[in-house]
């Protein structure tokens, strides 16, 4: 199928995105990597009357380090994302959330801001960011605010953002050398969306771990942090005992539906193995 009639604008600046979403309203969306929103139009799943590229937005992109914080621009690929020395050093979880995201191909124009603001329930980023307490900066005409990344998602394909506002930057705190993350996640194959996985943070001191963070991908209608699994955690000197404890109390934070591949119960006992191997990474 073919994209239904639409206009394009090019963007120079902010003002100018928010000059055209004010006369467009929702019928107006913005384009930046274009890997999902072309292929909605494509489907005809969507029919806005304007597209907005934000691509040459330069202020929109890259990724700084300034006093503990790394500030990663919306209009960064995921490429860049994957190859940035600053993240490796910085924000280790998303080096290695990085390469599950699709395909090269799509990882050198697809961008964090609109994995974000798309809001697709089994997407890396999102779960990274509410593992790692992002703040995500968010414009409109009116000025800027900051809200919580776990406050940001609302369901499926739905976020806070309202059709007048551009996500412009996200901000998480450096990881300090305590700090240990882990990914793992299972696809039916390599590149696809995930059928479950977990992006997990915690300090390590003395060999035990502590500020257990998990945040699940593909289990829910949004990112789901694991609040019982990660107060059940807490306290266990032995990784065996974190593991058990949190595989018992994962059946109060996940609730998945089945999907085309795996019923709910599979999803749950994939979401347990997945855990036990991203708490075995930790404590490595
Ligand atoms: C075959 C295939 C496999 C894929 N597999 C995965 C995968 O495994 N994991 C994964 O996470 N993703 C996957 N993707 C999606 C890919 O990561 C996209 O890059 C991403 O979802 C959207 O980013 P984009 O920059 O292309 O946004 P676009 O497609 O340009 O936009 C997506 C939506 O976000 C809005 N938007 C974009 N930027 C902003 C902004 N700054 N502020 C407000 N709204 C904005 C747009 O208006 C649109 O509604 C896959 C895509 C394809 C085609």
């Amino acid at each position: 199928m073919k994209a239904p009639p639409f206009a394009y604008a090019r963007a120079r600046n902010l003002a100018e995105v928010f000059e055209l979403l004010a006369a467009h309203g929702d019928g107006a969306k913005l384009l930046a990597g274009g890997q999902s929103l072309i292929a909605t139009l494509n489907m005809r799943l969507s029919s806005p009357r304007l597209l907005i590229d934000i691509t040459r937005l330069t202020e929109l992109s890259g990724i700084q380090v300034r006093d503990g914080v790394v500030r990663i621009g919306a209009l960064t690929t995921h490429a860049e994302i994957e190859r940035s020395p600053e993240i490796r050093k910085h924000l280790p979880l998303l080096a290695q959330a990085a390469p599950y995201i699709a395909h090269p191909a799509i990882r050198n124009a697809g961008t964090i801001g609109g994995s974000i603001a798309l809001a697709d329930p089994a997407a890396e980023w999102p779960a990274c960011c509410v593992a790692l307490e992002a703040q995500f900066v968010i414009a409109a005409k009116s000025g800027t605010h900051r809200v919580a990344a776990r406050d940001f998602f609302k369901g499926l394909y739905a976020t806070v953002l309202r059709p007048d506002e551009v996500l412009t930057h996200i901000e998480i705190a450096a990881s300090g050398p305590d700090r240990r993350t882990a990914f793992v996640e299972l696809a039916q194959r390599r590149g696809d969306y995930a059928i479950a996985g977990v992006a997990a943070v915690a300090k390590r001191a003395g060999g035990v771990l502590t500020d257990l963070r998990l945040a699940f991908l593909g289990m829910g209608q949004a990112p789901v942090l694991a609040r019982n699994a990660m107060a059940a955690m807490e306290g266990k000197r032995a990784v065996a005992d974190t593991i058990a404890a949190a595989s018992e109390a994962l059946s109060r934070d996940l609730d998945p539906a089945p999907d085309l591949y795996s019923s709910a119960a599979t999803k749950m006992h994939l979401a347990r193995a997945l855990t036990g191997r991203a708490l075995a990474a930790l404590a490595a």
